[in-house]
């Protein structure tokens, strides 16, 4: 099978078993500070975060004048919360102050904002404005890896070697559908090979066969 219909066959079989659980519709603000929020934590912690804190504070305006010990509070599940509400008020304040209160569909000035590297800005992407891009979290980085799809280091990387590979048509779902097979099959510690619908696909499942 050559590689181009390697991919297609996996995805085609992740979106057998897996619905796309993306937050399309939601305001690309809610995302950005969602995708600050997970950073280095679980989806069930963001999600308590994320509540929390529009709950009380439900737009951009409220969270830049919102005392900073309040919104620390309110995010405190999702971990690292003094960094996380310092980046989320500052993005907010930058984003008044500079952009109008919108958050820029564009990847050098996402890159500007504190607390926004490649992955976040490539969730805002994704997420927020329904754009190709691959956010290469650690699930779709361990995975990539796990298949012989690549050969990486770090998730820049991953996501460098992912934008040749990948038909650019599969990029918007890549990470909703890895990220769920990565949570429930294709887990960091104790992969379920002898369950997994693609073993046939994946380079890790062969070199367990051989050993
Ligand atoms: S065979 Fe194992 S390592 Fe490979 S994709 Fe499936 S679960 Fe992951």
């Amino acid at each position: 099978m050559d590689e181009e219909k390697k991919i297609r066959h996996i995805f085609k079989k992740l979106n057998e078993i897996y619905d796309i659980r993306t937050f399309r519709d939601h305001d690309p603000y809610q995302v950005l500070v969602r995708t600050i929020l997970s950073q280095r934590t679980r989806d069930e912690n963001t999600d308590k975060a994320t509540d929390a804190l529009f709950e009380v504070f439900p737009d951009i305006h409220a969270v830049a004048d919102a005392p900073i010990e309040e919104i620390q509070k309110l995010i405190k599940p999702a971990g690292f919360y003094r960094v996380k509400a310092g980046r989320i008020k500052d993005v907010s304040q930058i984003l008044l102050d500079e952009y109008g209160g919108e958050v820029p569909n564009d990847m050098d000035e996402l890159l500007k904002l504190p607390g926004v590297g490649r992955k976040t800005a490539n969730c805002v992407f994704v997420f927020a404005f329904q754009e190709a891009a691959i956010p290469v979290d650690t699930h779709v980085h361990r995975i990539s890896n796990r298949w012989g799809l690549a050969n990486t280091k770090n998730p820049e990387d991953t996501e460098q070697v992912l934008m040749k590979k990948v038909p650019k048509d599969l990029w918007v779902d890549l990470n909703d559908l890895m990220v769920q097979f990565g949570q429930t099959i294709c887990r960091p510690i104790g992969p379920q090979c002898d369950r997994c619908p693609i073993s046939d696909c994946c380079d890790y499942d062969l070199e367990m066969l051989d050993n």
